[in-house]
């Protein structure tokens, strides 16, 4: 079964051994999140989605962890 990468559209295998799934990599994974929590938390200063494509995915990973590292609440 194939379905297509949300962030990317591309034709990706649905199996156990594809972790990411229905995403084609971790990267496409963590720009979908990135898109949710750009959404969700309006963070002044944040990357648009479109840049993160863009990023090497360390970057994506750093910016990940920030944003995960939010305290609840305000
Ligand atoms: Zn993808």
């Amino acid at each position: 079964m194939k379905v297509s990468c949300p962030t990317c559209q591309k034709q990706v295998e649905w199996k156990a051994e594809n972790k990411f799934r229905p995403f084609c990599s971790e990267r496409c994974k963590l720009i979908d999140l990135g898109e949710w929590a750009d959404e969700s938390h309006r963070i002044a200063g944040q990357p648009d989605p479109k840049q993160m494509e863009h990023m090497s995915d360390d970057e994506l990973m750093a910016m990940m962890e920030k944003l995960q590292a939010k305290p609840d609440g305000d």
